[in-house]
């Protein structure tokens, strides 16, 4: 089965306009002849700029969230709408950052998927354990619960993207090895196929995401169960374009 690989960056809480732009502009020449999906996922105040920055590239420009509710009372928060305004076409959901920091529960993810996937953006939904979880062989169970609720009652699971982010992955420099993040993947896409279908999870894209950088991403990449990377650390520099170009 052949899956596009995908390549998304998340930016966080870091770039301005000024130095947002630069890495785009210096980034374009340098992804042009990519043979995977390109996107940097960014924070909303700076999604028009980026877009304009990013204009008549090959890279997407995506968000880090999405409220749920179409419009309303929600201070702070981003609708759908609003980002298509933009012409998004990503939005990263259920980051473990939003579930340790936000609040985020399984309930709100899947909330915030089914809006997305209503709205046309592309959801990557964010699952992983973390270390405690880990060491407790509880990887499956967390993982099977986030699964179960968090992509309750979608329809088309391959208009989905999974981002598979061992917690203790995440800005640690800790990476997990080529085998273990394989052998989680392989256990993803299998509980996918027994929740969905089995001929969807073969077709859903599922990336790897944790400290994952220019030295180690050509290992993971080689990996048959891994599509991709969602990329913190290494997005806010040229190392993007190398994770980019892994296949070269
Ligand atoms: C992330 O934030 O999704 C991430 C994987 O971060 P880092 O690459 O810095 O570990």
């Amino acid at each position: 089965m052949s899956r596009k690989p995908f390549i998304a960056g998340n930016w966080k809480m870091n770039m301005t306009v000024a130095s947002g732009k630069k890495l785009i502009e210096d980034l374009k020449p340098l992804v042009k002849d990519a043979n995977c999906d390109v996107a940097l996922c960014v924070p909303a105040i700076l999604i028009p700029e980026m877009v304009k920055a990013a204009q008549g590239s090959s890279i997407h420009i995506g968000a880090e969230n999405v409220h749920f509710a179409d419009k309303g009372a929600y201070t702070g928060e981003i609708s759908a709408d609003m980002l298509k305004d933009y012409g998004v076409k990503y939005v990263i959901i259920g980051h473990s950052e939003r579930r340790q920091y936000f609040a985020e529960t399984d309930e709100t993810v899947n909330k915030r998927t089914l809006t997305a996937l209503n709205a046309d953006l592309t959801p990557i939904v964010c699952v992983g354990e973390t270390l405690s979880e880990r060491e407790n062989n509880e990887t499956e169970k967390v993982l099977d619960r986030q699964l179960e609720v968090g992509l309750k009652g979608i329809e088309d699971l391959t208009k989905l993207v999974i981002a598979y982010e061992p917690v203790w992955a995440i800005g640690t420099g800790k990476t997990a090895t080529d085998e273990q993040a394989q052998e989680t993947i392989a256990y993803i896409r299998k509980k996918l196929g027994q929740l969905f279908c089995p001929n969807c999870a073969e077709k859903v894209i599922i990336q790897y995401g944790g400290s994952m950088n220019a030295a180690n991403c050509k290992g993971l990449m080689a990996q048959p169960d891994i599509d991709g990377g969602l990329i913190g650390g290494a997005s806010l520099k040229l190392d993007f374009a190398t994770i980019v170009n892994f296949d070269k």
